[in-house]
């Protein structure tokens, strides 16, 4: 008989009994180090916001002047009459910020991946994707007509062999297409080596930059931290996490610039990000820029946090990036710790099954510019008492 509304309900008990379902936690005021989570104070260890610019005084300010002046949403798509002069401002400096021509935004960054990758690839072409690639790269590509290619993670011989088979086709385009920073395991694309086969092969390059930007390269991302801004063809990149703010952003060549927003559905058909949303960005940009000690503080936390972890008898896996994570294996395991870390006043998740394989469940641990050495011992104490208590270490 043909279904109805009850596969909703039966699915999502099977994805419970799974323990695969989100058990939404709400914070009751800003992100920040330290926070108010469901009514209880805690220390943020599971928040985008390395730089600690969500609540910065200069963001706020910024999108408040901006609500004052121009209202609290743009009123249009950004192809109609949704473009205000401040979303114009923002592009110009998102491109001297990222050293290329030119730049754009989208909704968001996955808004960015889906809109775009469909547009840049089509029959006759390529898309060869790392395995670890964000979702949002993964539905772009699957709304491509293009024939795609996996290979497993930043795999480097893998990558040329498809390269290689690539090349005894007629395809019209190839396009590598990779996270800067992997969210998971916090590990950073090998750009150098994919940049060299590239050129090698002939194809083009394309990086989602989301946890780089903020992080790498003194702040400006992964062009800036392996000298190749200039080199990498498509650069998309979020203001979701270390700007503490909101939107998705392209940056490349004029000619992309003018492609993506004259081809990208999400740009066409979905209404501009407010003004105050552009202000804010912009203020995050500049802040970045002028305290530069922020971006210095995220990377001197990084490595103490991971040298004591570790020596706590903690695996961190491969990661080389504020995303330290502590891989326990067992999935039950994982959100067991995520729960007696949350009882013990530090807010962190459990990272599972299928996000990460089987026996990898971990707690997904990501840096802050401005916890004190107070904090990150209060963390490892917690981290060093449950480790014994829950036979992890
Ligand atoms: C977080 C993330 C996104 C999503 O960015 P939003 O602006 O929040 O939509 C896209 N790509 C990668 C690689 C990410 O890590």
């Amino acid at each position: 008989m043909r279904e109805m509304t009850e596969f909703l309900g039966r699915e999502y008990e099977e994805m419970e009994k799974q323990g695969l379902t989100w058990v939404i936690k709400s914070l009751n005021g800003p992100s920040q180090p330290h926070v108010e989570v469901e009514g209880k104070k805690c220390i943020m260890l599971a928040s985008n916001n390395y730089l600690n610019l969500a609540n910065h005084p200069k963001l706020r300010e910024a999108a408040i002047k901006a609500i004052e002046k121009y209202g609290a949403g743009a009123g249009s798509d950004w192809s109609i009459a949704g473009t205000m002069d401040i979303h114009m401002e923002l592009y110009k400096k998102i491109a001297e910020f990222k050293g290329t021509e030119d730049a754009v935004t989208f909704q968001t960054g996955f808004a960015a991946n889906a809109g775009l990758i469909p547009q840049l690839a089509g029959k006759g072409d390529l898309l060869i994707s790392d395995e670890l690639n964000h979702g949002s790269i993964i539905d772009g590509v699957r709304l491509s007509k293009a024939e795609r290619a996996v290979y497993p993670h930043s795999d480097m011989g893998a990558l040329e062999k498809v390269l290689e088979e690539a090349n005894k086709k007629d395809y019209r385009r190839v396009i590598i297409l990779t996270d800067g920073v992997f969210s998971m395991d916090g590990d950073i694309a090998k750009m150098d080596e994919i940049h060299k086969l590239a050129e090698e092969y002939r194809a083009m390059i394309y990086v989602d930059d989301a946890h780089g930007e903020g992080v790498l390269g003194d702040g400006h991302g992964i062009g800036r931290h392996f000298d190749l801004e200039k080199e990498i063809h498509f650069q998309i990149g979020t203001f979701s996490k270390a700007f503490g703010s909101f939107g998705g952003m392209l940056a490349g060549s004029s000619d992309l610039i003018k492609f993506a927003y004259n081809k990208s559905r999400t740009w066409l058909l979905s209404a501009a990000f407010p003004p105050h949303v552009a202000a804010a960005n912009i203020a995050a940009l500049e802040v970045v820029e002028k305290e530069k000690d922020r971006v210095k503080r995220l990377w001197d936390n990084t490595k103490y946090f991971k040298k004591e972890i570790e020596s706590l008898g903690y695996d961190t896996g491969n990661s080389q990036t504020p995303i330290v994570p502590t891989i326990v294996g067992d999935s039950k395991k994982a959100k067991q710790l995520a729960e007696k870390l949350y009882e013990e006043g530090i807010f962190a998740l459990a990272i599972v099954y299928p996000m990460v394989a089987r026996d990898k469940a971990r707690i997904r641990n990501q840096m802050n510019a401005d916890f004190n050495r107070e904090d990150l011992d209060t963390i490892l104490n917690v981290y060093e008492k449950l480790g014994k208590e829950l036979k992890i270490v």
